[in-house]
């Protein structure tokens, strides 16, 4: 078989991997300079730049976990980020060292007791609809004030109101003396970068790149080029030329930086919860692989969320009502138009994947293709 890949990220070339090995020939078309998609990292002054933004590999999945460390060695970084409410000092996610430093309680049962009593002064719904009920009945007033509300609607760029529970269900929300981001059993950074992943993935010589090539600049040669089958894993709306309308996205703009200096601020991702502090996080690239890099110098990334137009990168998708209705219509419009494309991705799918749903995701693919 022959396929056509559209985009070098984790699914495209998990997918174009899987192929080769099978003995299949494989086109990728990458609109960027570089492969990678979202995961590139690059090595500046000895540190490994994420060049899209923060990414901490974890997962439950064991298999996942297993086909990932594959391609890379990984370290045991575990994500333990700082919260920044206008010069106060939070540690995330929400747990006991966060009560503490909000209330002085020290024990669970006086921390359960003071989120009741706000929560009490409240009067919430039993089920919450939307993200600031489903805020305020975990945490009560001051966490949604201080930790939540303020870092939620810079980055979505909407009312909390107007937000699906589900996004702040991602994180965890404890009652132990316990800084660890994520829940999952395996977590960790690729000791040298993320890019390697990829690099390896795409060896085969039956895998040919073509780096700085859009798709759209000329779709209809691509898809009537004798390719057996397409994966595409951009903007499925756009693949249909919007015709049922725009999917909305939410864009990040990242400002990149070298200081002169060995340790900007002590540790690798800090969230600034207010409202008028313009940007939603600091990254320090050094602190994911325990400071390795050039003495006295450090790469640091501003995080700027923005409102998605056709041409800024759609980084999120926004899975509310709306949007998952229209996504609905376009996977209808693709099984009666374009049998021999499959979307595939954060981007094709219009899912909020993680690394490891996002290679899971890939490998169902290859499972349902090569029937095994
Ligand atoms: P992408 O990486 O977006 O790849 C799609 C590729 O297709 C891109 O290279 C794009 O240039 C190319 N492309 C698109 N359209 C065209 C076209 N028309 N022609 C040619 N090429 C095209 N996950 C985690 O597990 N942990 C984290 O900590 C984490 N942090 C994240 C932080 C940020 C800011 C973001 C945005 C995501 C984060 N993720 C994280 C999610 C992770 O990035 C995704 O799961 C993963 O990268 C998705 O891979 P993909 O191949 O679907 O998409
Ligand atoms: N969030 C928050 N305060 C924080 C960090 C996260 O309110 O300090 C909320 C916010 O709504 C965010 C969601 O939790 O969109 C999920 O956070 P996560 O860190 O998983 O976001 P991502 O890394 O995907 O941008």
């Amino acid at each position: 078989m022959k396929y056509l890949v559209i985009g070098s990220g984790l699914f495209g070339s998990t997918f174009a991997y899987e192929a080769a090995k099978r003995g299949h020939k494989v086109t990728i078309l990458e609109k960027r300079n570089h492969i990678a998609g979202n995961i590139y990292t690059k090595k500046i002054d000895g540190i490994n730049v994420h060049m899209y933004g923060a990414h901490i590999f974890h997962t439950n999945m064991k298999n996942i976990w297993d086909y990932v460390n594959q391609f890379a060695d990984f370290n045991n970084y575990i994500n333990s980020p700082i919260a920044n409410y206008n010069g106060e000092i939070y540690n995330l996610p929400f747990n006991m060292n966060t009560f503490n430093k909000l209330w002085g309680v020290k024990t669970p049962l006086e921390a359960k007791n003071k989120i009741e009593e706000q929560k009490n002064n409240l009067n919430l719904p039993d089920n919450p609809k939307n993200l600031e009920e489903q805020a305020l009945s975990l945490a009560g007033s001051d966490i949604y004030e201080k930790l939540i509300k303020g870092y939620t609607e810079k980055q979505w760029g909407r009312s909390a109101k107007k937000l699906p529970s589900f996004i702040i269900r991602r994180l965890p929300f404890r009652f132990t003396y316990n800084n660890n981001y994520f829940n999952d059993q395996y977590q960790g950074i690729p000791i040298g970068g993320y890019t390697q992943i990829i690099e390896k993935m795409l060896s085969s010589n039956l895998i040919d790149i073509k780096l700085n090539t859009d798709f759209f600049d000329d779709k209809e040669k691509y898809l009537n080029t004798g390719y057996d089958k397409v994966i595409f894993t951009g903007m499925i709306d756009k693949f249909f030329n919007y015709q049922y309308g725009e999917l909305e996205y939410r864009s990040l703009k990242f400002e990149t930086e070298e200081k002169n200096i060995d340790n900007y601020q002590g540790n690798a991702v800090i969230n600034y919860t207010d409202s008028n502090t313009p940007y939603t996080r600091v990254i320090e690239h050094k602190h994911f692989e325990y400071g390795e890099g050039d003495k006295g110098k450090t790469i640091i990334t501003h995080e700027y969320p923005q409102d998605w137009s056709r041409d800024k990168e759609p980084y999120y998708p926004i899975n509310n009502n709306r949007n998952k209705a229209l996504y609905k219509k376009y996977v209808e419009l693709s099984k009666k138009e374009n049998n021999n494309v499959i979307f595939g991705g954060r981007l094709g799918q219009y899912r909020y994947y993680n690394m490891d749903q996002t290679i899971m995701s890939a490998l169902q693919l290859v499972k349902h293709e090569f029937n095994f």
